[in-house]
């Protein structure tokens, strides 16, 4: 990653740090003065310069895969890359002690294995129920429409022979009657 003079601008970096020299001493005091600063800005800005200054933590399971921080401070604090707990190197927290987290080191590597088993289980088979819910909501909508255009298809019919629009559609399923009554419509009475 490479830092831009313009870059450090737009981070509202005060003139003293400017004229530092761009070396890892003019980092760590940038770091150190976007820290003291505070805001939001500049956390993100200190969060972005401090990889330039410190290895990348990494963090890994009992099963041996591992993975790179992308969120931490100049203070050495950073999320965990697996649950994005947070983990207080600078308090002498050494590793993730989120007891849901795949990199807690309480587990065994038997019981996070059998943890990520069924975990992949249970998202299979949200996956199916959710795939299966989207199938019966378009087979709803499909029938839906089909009845709405079957029904507009009576009604013009029922037009066009001028037959009461009343008594067209009767109980059952797609029943209708095309009824041309002498008087008024019974159903009207
Ligand atoms: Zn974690
Ligand atoms: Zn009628």
């Amino acid at each position: 990653m490479t830092v831009t003079l313009s870059d450090v601008v737009s981070w509202r970096l005060t003139p003293d740090i400017l004229d530092l020299p761009p070396s890892q001493q003019f980092l760590r005091r940038a770091i150190a003065r976007l820290n003291e600063l505070g805001g939001e800005d500049n956390w993100r800005a200190s969060r972005v310069l401090w990889p330039l200054v410190t290895p990348v933590p990494i963090v890994t399971t009992v099963l041996g895969d591992s993975r790179a921080a992308t969120d931490f401070a100049a203070d050495g604090d950073f999320m965990c890359p697996y649950c994005t707990s947070p983990i207080f190197r600078s308090r002498g927290q050494k590793a993730c002690e989120n007891p849901a987290c795949d990199a807690n080191p309480g587990y065994t590597p038997e019981t996070l294995t059998r943890v990520r088993a069924k975990r992949e289980a249970e998202e299979k088979e949200r996956a199916e129920w959710r795939r299966n819910h989207t199938l019966a909501m378009e087979r709803i909508q499909r029938e839906n429409d089909a009845r709405r255009a079957w029904e507009q298809e009576q009604v013009a019919e029922a037009r066009k022979r001028g037959a009461c629009l009343r008594c067209l559609f009767q109980p059952g399923y797609q029943c209708v009657k095309f009824i041309k009554h002498r008087g008024l419509c019974p159903k009207e009475r």
